[in-house]
């Protein structure tokens, strides 16, 4: 990659920032595709900080940004025009820098989606899907699982009126599919074993001892388990889905579909001749996965 004086800009914006493998897999997007971009890590530690940033980036020659832990909520409010789905997950991931204008969207649902099916060749489609977790990242979900007609959702999270602000935010766009919010405890266990699809969207997972998000009795077999957490693809709640019999996947090709959704939004091709590669992008983040030895802190995309 040379970065010259025509280069324009690409962030991602988060804290903490340091393990964050957009970069990576941005930059080598761009490389592949010819694109004199450049993507560059923003550590951006508090809302006075995103305040700042989001000014600059309405006037310097931002192409876009992609938002992770802990602005994607704040990021909402902080956008001019902001995309449905991006409303409905309470979440902006992706913003794009349109003649001074921030145009937020989620690219994470969609992200999910894709790698659903070509990670796992899962349509949840009439599926009854279990939730965990009630933060950004479950929203997006669920809000993925509408848009793909799921038959039931079941959010389930630890704090019980977040998994129901939640549901609130969404049950206008139901459109026929029946939700309902769960406490995380013991009365939880039947909905989770009823579950065709179940989506681990909580961070418990990503330290090297964390243990399984929910107790690996709940999984059964002919169930497929989607961790969103990325850094490893042997969770507790992996080992644990696996030695039931359930199938299971990481969140690897979500992150990568996440970016590169983000990458077409900012490439402006309405009728998608030219995607993101997919392929080179999954390389590159999982070739800096493996160098990355030290236990993984921080939650950044
Ligand atoms: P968030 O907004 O902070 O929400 C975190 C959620 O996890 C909350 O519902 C929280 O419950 C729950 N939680 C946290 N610790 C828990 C614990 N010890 N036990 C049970 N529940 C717990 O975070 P987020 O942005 O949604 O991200 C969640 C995870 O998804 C992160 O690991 C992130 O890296 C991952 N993610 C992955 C991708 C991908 O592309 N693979 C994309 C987006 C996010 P309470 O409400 O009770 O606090």
């Amino acid at each position: 990659m040379i970065i010259n004086g025509r280069t324009r800009p690409t962030a991602v914006i988060g804290w903490p920032i340091a393990q964050s493998l957009s970069p990576v897999m941005h930059n080598a997007a761009y490389e592949s595709l010819g694109l004199n971009w450049a993507c560059i890590p923003l550590g951006v530690p508090d809302n006075r900080a995103l305040l700042a940033f989001t000014e600059a980036a309405r006037t310097l020659p931002f192409v876009g940004f992609n938002v992770t832990m802990p602005h994607k909520q704040t990021m909402l409010s902080l956008c001019d025009e902001t995309a449905t789905l991006a409303q409905l997950a309470g979440a902006v991931n992706t913003v794009h820098c349109v003649d001074g204008q921030l145009i937020g969207y989620n690219t994470d649902g969609r992200g999910l989606l894709e790698s659903l099916q070509n990670d796992a060749g899962f349509d949840p489609a009439g599926r009854a899907v279990v939730v965990i977790g009630a933060g950004g990242a479950a929203g997006a979900a669920v809000t993925a699982c509408i848009l793909a007609r799921a038959g039931r959702i079941t959010i389930v999270n630890r704090d019980l009126e977040r998994a129901e602000v939640l549901l609130d935010r969404v049950s206008g766009s139901l459109r026929g599919v029946a939700a309902e919010a769960l406490h995380l405890d013991a009365a939880s266990a039947s909905a989770v074993r009823e579950g065709d699809l179940i989506i681990n969207a909580t961070p418990v997972g990503m330290g090297v001892d964390d243990p399984s998000p929910i107790p690996g009795e709940w999984v059964r077999e002919g169930q497929l388990v989607y961790d969103m957490v990325y850094q490893r693809p042997d969770t507790a709640l992996i080992r644990a889905a696996r030695s039931a019999g359930a199938q299971a996947v990481c969140g690897l090709g979500m992150l990568v579909a996440q970016g590169a959704l983000a990458i077409d939004i900012w490439m402006g091709d309405a009728n998608g001749q030219t995607r993101a590669p997919r392929d080179v992008m999954r390389a590159a983040a999982s070739a800096a996965l493996a160098g990355q030895s030290a236990p993984v802190e921080g939650g950044s995309l």
